[in-house]
């Protein structure tokens, strides 16, 4: 008989939820290409904004406020532009991204090299508000300042709305990465006052490839980052992603009718996991006395590293990842853990487990016995 496996690498992506996966199913021979205006192609429109509907619902704006993309990274990408229709031929001279963000948006977008600025982040991995206001208060210029909901890697939440008064203040937008907390923590683009937001389906059980970017006000939106077609009302050019915009809506649409439950059950499983895994002496938890996200958790103990770690889990039954970027096999210190001042030590070690809904106390219970289990290794290779 195989091994049971747990999935604990719900941030990276999740499973397709049943309710996104009927949606789609149910849509996949309607034939129209939504720009036509005939039949089939009004249905196909229609699929496309019932699920707009339901985004513009969960976010608490308009319809035309949403802007579907191929994911999240597009949409952060679309927003990084320092030139946005409501400026005319005065476009953004800078743009500020927290040390913390994700590589997508740390790379800067559209913005030149020497036009990006980072903003410092404090032990807690919280953005430094101080610092955000001296740096815009310095001059230079309009600036775009991005500002992570909350972080992938630690699940820390980032104190937007605060940053988005300052940002305000001094006559700059704030585009805000929501990827990670859409069905894990209840926000609208007002409560976040945010001028841009982005979102992805597959980080709620929906499918990959699709998300969208959510304006703060219609009437002010970055320059199209698709040029050519005028779908997306002329903001984002090429055909929608009829199946996937589905799966989207359907996904979010279920994520947000079992927001409460799922946060409860998430933070319960959490702590469960959290008391275990810290039943092993001198295991690190990052970011435990801040505001996380209530299915994150990530730690480490200086004995043992990511790699190490992720491959023992794995032989062991359960799937979950390093806090760092992983590329061709290597872990990579993690950028997140290196802005918070962490000890190279202790962040090397640094692996990540992100639950879902439908993870459970007997999946909770593998990973605590496997770590109990990989801490009494001899030796540290
Ligand atoms: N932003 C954050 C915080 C993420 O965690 C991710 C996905 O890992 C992205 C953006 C990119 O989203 P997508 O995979 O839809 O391009």
């Amino acid at each position: 008989m195989a091994k049971p496996r747990a999935y604990f690498d719900w941030n990276a992506t999740t499973p397709l939820h049943e309710a996104a996966r009927g949606a789609m199913l149910a849509v996949c021979d309607v034939v129209g290409n939504p720009s036509s205006i005939h039949a089939e192609g009004r249905a196909a429109r229609q699929i496309v904004n019932a699920a707009r509907e339901v985004l513009a619902a969960a976010m608490g704006a308009q319809a035309r406020q949403i802007v579907f993309t191929s994911g999240g990274t597009e949409a952060n990408a679309m927003a990084l532009n320092p030139h946005w229709q409501h400026l005319a031929g005065a476009p953004l001279a800078r743009l500020i991204v927290s040390a913390v963000e994700h590589p997508n948006v740390l790379a800067g977008g559209s913005f030149t090299a020497d036009q990006v600025e980072i903003l410092p982040v404090t032990q807690d991995g919280i953005a430094n508000l101080a610092a955000l206001e001296t740096m815009l208060a310095a001059g230079g210029g309009p600036a775009l300042v991005a500002l992570m909901l909350a972080n992938n890697e630690t699940g820390i939440v980032q104190p937007v709305a605060d940053a988005a008064r300052i940002v305000h203040r001094h006559g700059g937008l704030l585009h805000v990465d929501a990827v990670q907390g859409l069905g894990k923590m209840p926000f609208t683009i007002g409560d976040l006052m945010a001028d841009s937001l982005s979102l992805s389906a597959h980080k709620i059980g929906g499918p990959k490839g699709v998300g969208a970017i959510i304006l703060g006000d219609e009437a002010k939106a970055p320059m199209p980052l698709l040029r050519g077609g005028g779908q997306e009302r002329n903001r984002r050019a090429g055909t929608e992603n009829v199946i996937g915009i589905a799966g989207f809506g359907a996904a979010l649409r279920a994520a947000m009718a079992q927001l409460e439950p799922n946060i409860a059950r998430m933070a319960g499983l959490r702590t469960k996991l959290e008391a275990g895994l810290k039943g092993v002496s001198g295991t690190h938890v990052f970011g435990e006395d801040v505001d996380r996200l209530p299915n994150t958790t990530l730690f480490s103990l200086p004995a043992i590293k990511a790699e190490t770690a992720i491959i023992a889990f794995d032989l062991e039954g359960s799937a979950l990842s390093s806090g760092s970027a992983c590329s061709s096999g290597r872990v990579q210190p993690s950028h997140v853990l290196a802005a918070m001042g962490i000890s190279p030590d202790l962040a090397t070690g640094a692996i990540r487990m992100s639950l879902g809904p439908q993870s459970s106390e007997i999946e909770v219970d593998m990973a605590v016995k496997a770590w109990e289990k990989l801490s009494k290794r001899p030796v540290k290779d």
